[in-house]
């Protein structure tokens, strides 16, 4: 959509230009945040099974060090580039600060469908371009997560090549492992209990009734999978899901727990070979215009934009992925007085409990899943009323409240550490 025009990070850009000024900040007090710390672009060979050799580009960008060791996912995608890898690692430096984690921002991807490699060329794939940012990764300095397109298994690759090169076990180098690796119990559902949570929250601030709500999700994947079967968990009725293949949709209310082991089944498995009583099949850019309380995109950036923000039915939208909403339509939709959850608050879950993961790995201790969970919610209950009493107080919207907290937080960081030498 509009992949032409569309920059993210110009997008990011004209957002913290905004909160700069609000805050009342002179150029030289935030001029850093502008630029990344460190961009790497890194070619990878992988020889193929049919003998072909491939070269495939990854990039890893560092936005922000000052309130701690660079974090942030790793997507593999075919329309990756540096501008989207860029936008996402500064989400991540303003994300891991308005939920005041200790960390800085940074993302990688490699430009590619991983949909058509085979396992083994994922796993050579991966392990080169491991290969490649090592000098710039490791526990005190840059832990990657997944992202979309990767997982569990693709972290567990990337820290035994890490682990290998350096000689020991070095479990805190990624977040988002496998349990049996050095994973948190309740990480791979933690972005999207995370959406369920902001979600419980937002009605609740607004007086709306948890039962009576009804919720659309884009995006069946890590994220929009979990929010769904929590929000239908919760007592919210899912009036239609989608994934890449395109959408579903019963007035009636889906059954999230028999799509999702549909999904689940095997490999290849999609929304638009779904077949179960009262479903209509829909397109994606259906999906987001249904009349519903709660719109959930959880795919990628730019879904909602200035070509159907004006379409847009729902009266609350709780951004599960990064950057869903362009600035354009994020004016559309002001207008229009549909209150936005943004991304940096209503994804957080994911980095927090890969904080908890790491926090883990360097102590050698474990949580158990109750106390993981306890802790998250305290987090994002702390980070959500902060927020909502602030817009109210200032009388801005939640993605430029998120923007004042989040700015403040780094700008007073690098304040405090000054500049070197
Ligand atoms: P995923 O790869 O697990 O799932 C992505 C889903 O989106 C899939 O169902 C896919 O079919 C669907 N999709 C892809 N292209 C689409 C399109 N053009 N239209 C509609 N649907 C499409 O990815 P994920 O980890 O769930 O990430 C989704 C979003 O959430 C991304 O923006 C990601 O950056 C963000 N996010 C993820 C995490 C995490 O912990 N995984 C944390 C924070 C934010």
């Amino acid at each position: 959509m509009n992949k032409n025009t569309y920059n993210p990070y110009e997008n990011m850009l004209a957002v913290l230009d905004e909160a700069a000024s609000r805050l009342g900040l002179k150029e030289a007090d935030y001029i850093t945040l502008r630029y990344p710390e460190r961009e790497m672009i890194v070619s990878i060979p992988v020889r193929m099974d049919n003998g072909e050799m491939k070269v495939f580009e990854g990039y890893r960008v560092q936005h922000n060090s000052a309130r701690g060791p660079y974090k942030g996912g790793i997507r593999f995608h075919q329309n990756s580039d540096l501008d989207e890898v860029k936008a996402l690692a500064a989400w991540m430096s303003f994300k891991c600060a308005i939920v005041n984690i200790p960390y800085g921002g940074a993302k990688g991807g490699i430009k590619v469908d991983p949909s058509k490699l085979s396992r083994d060329e994922l796993i050579r794939l991966t392990r080169r371009y491991t290969t490649r940012i090592l000098p710039i990764i490791g526990p005190d300095q840059d832990i990657p997560a997944p992202d979309v397109n990767t997982n569990g298994e693709v972290m567990g690759w990337i820290m035994d090549t890490y682990s290998m090169l350096k000689g020991h076990c070095v479990p805190g180098v990624v977040t988002g492992k496998p349990i049996a690796i050095g994973g948190a119990l309740g990480r791979s559902e933690a972005t999207g209990r995370g959406v369920m949570l902001n979600t419980c929250n937002i009605l609740k601030v607004l007086g709306r009734d948890i039962k009576n709500t009804s919720v659309v999700v884009q995006g069946m994947g890590n994220v929009g999978s979990i929010a769904a079967s929590l929000c239908a968990q919760a007592g919210m009725k899912i009036l239609g899901v989608s994934d890449v293949s395109g959408g579903i949709y019963s007035e009636n209310g889906l059954n999230i727990p028999e799509i999702l082991a549909y999904l689940k089944e095997k490999r290849g498995n999609v929304l638009a070979d779904y077949q179960a009583l009262g479903i209509t099949h829909i397109s994606n850019s259906q999906l987001l215009e249904l009349k519903c309380d709660i719109l959930i995109p959880a795919a990628l950036e730019n879904q909602i934009n200035k070509d159907n923000a004006h379409n847009i039915q729902a009266s609350i939208i709780v951004e599960g992925a990064n950057g869903p909403t362009s600035i354009e339509a994020d004016e559309i939709l002001q207008k229009k007085g549909i209150t936005v959850v943004p991304d940096i608050l209503a994804n957080a879950g994911g980095v927090i409990v890969s904080y908890f993961e790491w926090v883990q790995n360097i102590q050698s201790v474990s949580w158990s899943e109750e106390h993981v969970n306890a802790q998250l919610k305290e987090i994002l209950d702390t980070a959500f009323f902060d927020l909502w009493n602030l817009a109210q107080e200032k009388q801005v919207p939640l993605r430029t409240g998120a923007y004042l907290i989040a700015v403040k937080r780094v700008v007073e960081a690098k304040k405090l550490r000054g500049i070197w030498p």
